[in-house]
């Protein structure tokens, strides 16, 4: 029996990135950066600093707050940090997999911090293996340094425009030299990487919420297919060779991204209140009330309760102290599991008709244990209305739903859904109003898991353990 008993069964984002160029306090901005991203990735975090002339490092297993004090911050020196927090999607979550991810080639350090995931990494990986290259993890993040080292010699450029001709897939990613960043994002843009600026220095990080709590001032994303060089000669932009259509995921907006945070060009918050003002355009509902489960449908709620008039109810309680795991007291008490994290307040929902706004439904088994508990209490009626379509198709592009098995929406239909949830109806925003919320065109949008009209083919034989 497993002894630690995973809160929820949520879908996990791939990482966070943060990094700072020309600053006195480049270890501390890092810390507060990664402290800001951390919703992109709990299972490890580091940092690498550098001082012009040699590299430091610091990784570990767990939470930032847990990972750092003053003491290590204050070892980290230099002018220069790139910092990472992971949630793995290739490979397997252990501290030699831990990024920030270092090498020394010809003498020189390089450090990689990577959002996404490489479709083809297992194709790469094999043939520099049978060339000789020596892996030291089983990220496809480390492919991508060994095509630099292997270029480097043609200058930092270069290397570049060379490594990102050969990667295919989604990434966001930046390596550090000792005097250099260098940031690349894939010309498809699947994941985010904004530029700031904090003083007389740099920063980049996944999303803008990072540049607010260190008060950076927001310059521009870098452009899907840009690879941007922080140098002693300033600041440069080069694009890959490879052109591709736009396809930023469409799933950062409704459920990964900080709602304070702007992500393509949106603001995520006012994002998700018009999933909810849209939603109550296409689902008009008789009930007593409209709630979400915190944290996950709370924006989408707001706007269907102000265009439908329907009062808004925190009629679910977070306790805000639980930790990533607990220890289970016993196989006999399953439901604890729920609501030590989530518990509803009876004295409200009792005898009501009650509408849930919620962001998505992967797996459906939380939704089927919240929804019995309401019922237990004595709701009379749980309706559920999804911010957006049914998840019907695997994401390789750095979601942690990387096979169709996991996902309810592939094998039942929306009422056998319902049904298996324990709902009275079900509804999903429909993907034309979704994409209307965005105010991004179509055509710049990933939304593979939706219509599995996958905009770079995917690796049938991929999976998180595949490089192992
Ligand atoms: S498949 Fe879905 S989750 Fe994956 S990148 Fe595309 S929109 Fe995002």
């Amino acid at each position: 029996m497993n002894r630690f008993l995973s809160p929820v069964c949520r879908p996990k984002e791939a990482c966070g990135i943060f990094a700072v160029y020309g600053h006195e306090e480049a270890a501390k901005l890092t810390y507060f950066g990664l402290y800001a991203l951390q919703h992109r990735g709990q299972e490890s975090a580091g940092m690498v600093t550098s001082n012009g002339a040699g590299m430091l490092e610091h990784k570990a297993m767990g939470l930032v707050p847990e990972i750092f004090d003053e003491r290590i911050l204050d070892g980290l020196k230099g002018r220069m940090a790139l910092g990472h927090v992971r949630y793995s999607t290739t490979g397997s979550s252990s501290l030699v997999n831990a990024q920030p991810f270092r090498i020394l080639y010809a003498g020189k350090s390089l450090a990689i911090a990577h959002n996404g995931n490489l479709v083809n990494a297992r194709q790469i990986r094999s043939e520099l293996e049978n060339r000789g290259s020596i892996f030291q993890t089983t990220m496809d993040s480390e492919v991508v340094l060994h095509l630099t080292a292997k270029s480097f010699k043609k200058g930092q450029e270069q290397a570049m425009i060379e490594t990102v001709a050969q990667i295919k897939g989604a990434y966001s990613l930046v390596i550090m030299t000792e005097d250099t960043l260098i940031a690349a994002r894939d010309p498809n843009g699947f994941r985010p990487l904004c530029l700031g600026r904090i003083d007389s220095g740099f920063v980049l990080s996944s999303e803008t919420c990072a540049f607010d709590l260190v008060e950076a001032e927001y310059i521009r994303d870098v452009e899907p297919g840009e690879i941007l060089i922080i140098g002693p000669n300033g600041i440069k932009s080069v694009y890959s060779p490879i052109e591709s259509r736009k396809s930023q995921c469409v799933f950062e907006l409704i459920y990964f991204a900080r709602p304070d945070s702007n992500v393509f060009g949106q603001n995520v918050y006012l994002f998700r209140k018009r999933q909810g003002e849209l939603l109550a355009e296409e689902y008009p509902m008789d009930v007593d009330l409209v709630m979400p489960f915190p944290d996950s449908g709370n924006y989408a709620a707001i706007g269907y309760a102000q265009v439908s008039g329907i009062p808004l109810e925190m009629g679910v309680i977070r306790n805000h102290y639980v930790g990533r795991t607990f220890i289970q007291p016993s196989q006999s008490m399953r439901d604890f599991g729920v609501q030590v994290k989530l518990n509803p307040v009876k004295e409200l929902l009792k005898g009501q008709r009650v509408l849930i706004i919620e962001d998505s439904i992967i797996r459906g088994t939380t939704a089927r244990t919240r929804i019995k508990t309401l019922r237990k209490i004595g709701a009379t009626e749980v309706h559920m209305l999804v911010s957006c379509p049914p998840h019907r198709f695997a994401c390789n592009y750095g979601i942690d739903f990387s096979t169709r098995g996991e996902l309810i929406a592939a094998h039942k239909s929306v009422e056998a859904i319902r049904d298996f949830a324990g709902l009275d109806s079900l509804g999903y925003l429909d993907i034309k109003n979704m994409v209307k919320a965005t105010h991004i065109p179509t055509g710049d949008l990933c939304l593979a898991c939706f219509t599995g009209d996958y905009p770079i083919p995917i690796d049938d034989k991929f999976t998180k353990h595949c490089l192992e």
